[in-house]
């Protein structure tokens, strides 16, 4: 063949693919390593959602084409989730769409509302595929860059009105990977109106939603009056109901982004298996005790890891939300090279900062995805290294 397309030259090798790779190279050399790197929930599916898969797909109707845009049951389930936990209003047709995990959304809505040269603010350290769909529409990012001083919120003051004048589309995400932040009612308030002062398409990657700490519960973007005017908020089964193997998830919000995105949906995919989406649709209407005992789970493995952290002099703040812990890298070691030592020396695999934009430079990520042992074996083996306090 010939040249690829202008369009492939920008999109970079996939970070997590790079990352199970460089892992697997020490489990190939038969290390018992422990993989903190990627964000892959470690647990099953609850039973009563896999049987209802099980169950559904004997159903023929499932075995031909879905209906475009996927079946009204499940846009149902997910209005009515979103009502019953963050009292948002969604007409399940004009303001949902059903996607193949969030993440193919999170791409797709590049596409459909940048030009090539067009700019997209971008969390800085961010969920790496935010530029892959920049990349892929040939649009330009302009990074937001979170810090620890600023409570890893992107602050709207320091962009300055040139770049706000031009940007059109922005990514937020909170519960935030990889740094555990949670944003709160008053910092999406004041999007609203710098999106609505500026013209700029809000993009919320709600992906953590269940994922809230010390019983504090991550709240909606599109709890947000006038939420709906400015942006979509993208939610997804993969963490909250440990389904990311199923690939489901959701656009919500705007009718125009929504229609957009089915539009774009509809060339590619049709739509989900039938049967998946009736696994998903059980997931959503089912009692929610086992999003409950998941959050649990996170947050006993939060403390416990914390408690080791604590005892090898490892100072570091506990996230609010999400899966993840950001902890800053000891003096003397850039995040890649402390995430290659650790590799090396511990066999514990964790996500180098670097790896999610310039700002995370100075952090590793710790995925809390594994049992607590692990997790607490997993600390014990870096502090044998010798590197704090
Ligand atoms: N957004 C964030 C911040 C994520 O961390 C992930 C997955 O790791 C996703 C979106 C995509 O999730 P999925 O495509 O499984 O729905």
């Amino acid at each position: 063949i010939g040249e690829p397309a202008e369009r492939m030259k920008g999109l970079p090798t996939q970070f997590f693919a790079n990352l199970v790779r460089k892992a697997n190279t020490q489990v190939d050399k038969g290390r018992d390593v422990i993989n903190l790197g990627q964000g892959n929930p470690d647990q099953p599916t609850p039973a009563h959602i896999v049987a209802s898969m099980q169950e559904a797909s004997s159903n023929p109707l499932y075995h031909r084409y879905p209906p475009f845009s996927g079946f009204a049951f499940l846009k149902e389930a997910i209005a009515n989730r979103y009502q019953e936990d963050y009292g948002v209003e969604l007409d399940p047709e004009k303001e949902v769409a059903i996607l193949f995990g969030g993440k193919t959304g999170l791409i797709e809505i590049s596409q459909c509302l940048l030009n090539p040269g067009d700019t997209c603010l971008v969390p800085d350290p961010g969920y790496p595929d935010y530029w892959s769909g920049v990349a892929l529409a040939g649009a330009k990012m302009s990074l937001m860059p979170l810090t620890a001083d600023n409570a890893f919120l992107p602050d709207y003051s320091a962009i300055s009105p040139a770049v706000a004048g031009e940007a059109k589309l922005m990514f937020l995400n909170y519960p935030n990977n990889p740094t555990g932040a949670v944003a709160g009612p008053e910092f999406y308030k004041e999007t609203v109106a710098f999106a609505a002062k500026h013209d700029i398409a809000v993009a919320s990657d709600f992906a953590y939603g269940a994922l809230g700490f010390d019983g504090q519960r991550p709240i909606s973007f599109l709890q947000t009056p006038g939420a709906k005017e400015v942006g979509v908020e993208f939610y997804t089964l993969s963490k909250s109901y440990n389904m990311a193997g199923w690939r489901v998830g959701f656009a919500l919000g705007n009718e125009k982004i929504i229609s957009l995105i089915n539009l774009m949906q509809d060339h590619y995919y049709c739509s989900l298996f039938g049967g998946i989406q009736e696994a998903a649709a059980t997931a959503l209407n089912a009692p929610q005790d086992c999003v409950r005992e998941l959050n649990a789970t996170y947050q006993s493995r939060r403390d416990v890891l914390f408690a080791e952290l604590d005892k090898i002099g490892w100072q570091a703040n506990r996230p609010s939300g999400s899966f993840f812990c950001w902890l800053p890298v000891p003096g003397g070691y850039t995040s890649s090279s402390f995430a290659d030592l650790l590799l090396e020396k511990a066999d514990v695999v964790v996500a180098p900062g670097v790896g999610f934009g310039t700002h995370g430079e100075g952090y590793v990520r710790l995925g809390l995805l594994t049992s607590e042992e692990r997790l607490a074996e997993a600390v014990q083996r870096i502090g044998r290294l010798n590197l704090f306090g």
